[in-house]
């Protein structure tokens, strides 16, 4: 079909009306400046058609009208409009013009493939023509093509050019070879202030946060301006480097560069990060302009700093001041709310997402995906899940991590299946979540079959949350001596969670010599960790070795280790209860403690009888009486006495749960017939009809 003629139609099914011929040149000029600033695509297509039937094809107005389609966000009617006008591939101007467009709109390959006709048809490629192809090979994944790249700007000299070569280290930084970034830099002859801050920035990207701050000491005789400024601020908040923080708040306040947003931001930010979060709020509040990005970064730092209240207080004002939140003031409070387990307000701000439109948003759904479960609503994970249009890696990830937390690992493995069919590419921690619901259900084929396929096939090494999970899994099934040939054989010094795992394993399976092998190794590791000492003495006293266990007490009690006082927290009407462990302070303790006893009986003539072994710090004989005090216990009483039939009773705990307590949940969900949840510190365990999701592994 006749390109001019489509437009035509395009143009006459939105309705607009028809605009007078064009009889000069600026004419046309003028017209293509307006539909650029006024991002109208129709406008652009008119002038398009009005271009072909006037027959003013010249380069000048097929390069402005290429850069006009892409303001109005049409990549597509540029590429058309590229492959429809034979002249457009003899300049290299336009071929420039495509490639920057291409790139700016993330097609690397079109952009690489243009790129390549371009030279084969003869046309030798400029210095504009290697900063716009440059950006498009900035991606990990694409660092090969980079390096090609590289070598062609060797062949056509230009290598030596400030803007090119600046334009290829900061390529390199993308990639994160940052080692070839400083090759450029090095072999540059002349640098400027840009190439610096490429240097800045990209150390920063790449988290090397030392060598930011060192790049910018030198950088301080050219004059910093707001982006090295902002950059090494990142820095000093990744390092935690409040000193240097300082200064350079000094001067920027010197430079008078403090009332720019994105240096506010990053001061606010810095001072978050580092801890300061007084001087933060002090610094937000003090007058100035505020945009979006100010009040998230606000927002952020609560979260940070674990001010989850104080972070929803934040975006209520924000709203108030008629500031619209975006994907990350959403993304930022989604995540307060699910590290509180709220799901009051989890929910209210997925309304608000709705309301607001941005449910679309990849980032945004998988944040509400995330929230949901870590409130224990599967149901409502999985069904915001299921209407997200534009999945990413990211939701699919969230999504298999909440089957997993939820105890469907088949569900998990098989989603995760369903992700690669879709030839979504898996991230490093979808492979957490993976490889932990393999070790969920057992499944050690799959397991080491999806293990294998990080390396040799998305190529992404192996980290310590890998291994610990393969741990996890052979430990589960009992492979004990695998597990520990398995560890033996790792590339990486294995830490305290792939020995934690193993300890697990060891308890689980009542292995006393491995387990006291490993545990020594996780004392030196991490001696304040009470619960290696705990595991250990479980272990020794579930083999009647009584001595050991006490020897092991004693231990923690010459290094100084204090065990973690139990306490867990009841949602209610929107109120948080929290129960210590003996908690006796309620006001409906009398009816907690009865409900315990009627519930215990209930129990005993189904067979319950109490493990003691988990009852630490108690006078002899009263064993089974302590268990009975501890906190998610004292919480569950409380649920069932107040919340209404048949309603699941939710309840967040800060240690592991313990074996008995972990036994009374499941006889309860039977004997009330309700859900319970109880999200440990490790994991959530579900019991429903008298079993759990955790299938009794944790
Ligand atoms: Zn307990
Ligand atoms: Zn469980």
């Amino acid at each position: 079909m006749k390109l001019a003629l489509l437009i035509r139609r395009s143009s006459n099914q939105y309705g607009v009306p028809k605009l007078h011929r064009f009889s000069s040149v600026p004419d046309i000029k003028l017209h293509l400046n307006k539909a650029a600033k006024l991002n109208n695509l129709k406008h652009a297509t008119q002038i398009h058609s009005q271009i072909v039937t006037t027959n003013q094809t010249s380069l000048g107005n097929i390069n402005s009208l290429l850069v006009v389609y892409a303001k109005c966000g049409s990549i597509k009617h540029a590429v058309l409009l590229f492959d429809t006008n034979p002249r457009a591939s003899t300049s290299v101007v336009t071929w420039t013009t495509l490639i920057t467009q291409l790139s700016h709109f993330n097609k690397p390959f079109q952009a690489l493939t243009s790129f390549n006709l371009m030279r084969t048809t003869g046309i030798y490629p400029n210095q504009f023509t290697f900063s716009a192809i440059l950006p498009a090979c900035a991606h990990p994944s694409l660092l090969s093509q980079g390096q090609q790249i590289h070598a062609l700007l060797h062949k056509h000299a230009f290598h030596t050019d400030t803007f090119v070569a600046t334009a290829l280290l900061h390529m390199y930084a993308e990639c994160g070879s940052m080692s070839f970034a400083e090759n450029v830099f090095d072999q540059m002859p002349h640098r400027n202030l840009v190439s610096w801050n490429s240097m800045i920035v990209g150390f920063v990207k790449n988290k090397m946060y030392g060598r930011a701050i060192g790049c910018f000491r030198e950088v301080h005789s050219l004059d910093p301006d707001q982006v090295s400024f902002s950059s090494v601020l990142s820095a000093c908040a990744g390092l935690v480097e409040l000193g240097f923080g300082k200064q350079a708040h000094g001067s920027i306040v010197k430079r008078g560069l403090v009332g720019l947003f994105y240096v506010k931001n990053s001061l606010v930010d810095m001072y978050c990060k580092c801890g300061l979060f007084e001087d933060a709020t002090k610094l937000f509040c003090d007058g100035g302009d505020r945009d979006v990005v100010t009040w998230n970064v606000m927002i952020m730092g609560c979260v940070h700093s674990q001010n989850f209240e104080q972070a929803c207080t934040f975006f209520q004002d924000m709203i108030r001041e008629g500031v619209k939140p975006d994907e990350a003031s959403y993304s930022s409070l989604l995540h307060a709310s699910a590290s509180i387990a709220a799901l009051a307000q989890g929910t209210l701000i997925h309304c608000h997402v709705l309301k607001t439109g941005h449910m679309k948003n990849a980032c945004v759904s998988s944040s509400l995906v995330t929230m949901y479960g870590k409130c224990g609503s599967l149901f409502d994970a999985y069904g915001v899940f299921g209407e997200t249009k534009d999945f990413n890696v990211v939701c699919w990830t969230a999504m298999i991590t909440v089957f997993h937390q939820h105890g469907c690992a088949n569900e998990a493995i098989e989603l995760f299946e369903e992700m690669l069919k879709e030839g979504i590419v898996p991230e490093y921690i979808t492979f957490v979540s993976v490889l932990s619901a393999c070790s969920h259900t057992g499944k050690v084929d799959d397991g080491f079959k999806y293990f294998n396929s990080m390396a040799e096939v998305h190529k992404i090494e192996p980290g310590l949350e890998h291994y610990a999970c393969m741990v996890d899994l052979l430990g589960r099934v009992g492979r004990l001596e695998e597990a520990w040939r398995f560890i033996k054989l790792m590339p990486i010094e294995p830490d305290s969670s792939v020995w934690g795992a193993f300890l697990g394993a060891c308890g689980k399976h009542g292995n006393v010599e491995m387990g006291r092998e490993v545990a020594e190794r996780l004392f030196e590791l991490e001696p304040d960790n009470p619960g290696n000492y705990v595991l250990l003495a479980n272990i020794y006293t579930r083999h009647g070795m009584l001595e050991e266990a006490d020897e092991v007490r004693r231990l923690m009690g010459i290094n100084g280790v204090r065990k973690e006082t139990g306490c867990s927290w009841i949602d209610v009407k929107n109120r948080s209860f929290v129960f210590n462990v003996n908690d006796r302070s309620h006001s409906r303790t009398q009816e907690i403690y009865e409900m315990l006893k009627k519930l215990k009986e209930l129990m005993k003539r189904r067979g319950y009888v109490a493990e003691t072994q988990f009852a630490t710090n108690s006078v002899e004989g009263s064993e089974e009486q302590s268990l009975w005090c501890h906190s998610e216990k004292l919480a569950l009483a409380f649920g069932l006495l107040v919340l209404p039939p048949g309603s699941p009773v939710r309840i967040k705990k800060n240690l592991r749960t313990c074996g008995d307590c972990h036994t009374v949940m499941k006889f309860a969900s039977e004997i009330y017939q309700r859900e319970i949840i109880v999200r440990d510190i490790n994991r959530f365990h579900r019991f429903i009809n008298g079993s759990c999701s955790c299938r009794d592994y944790w």
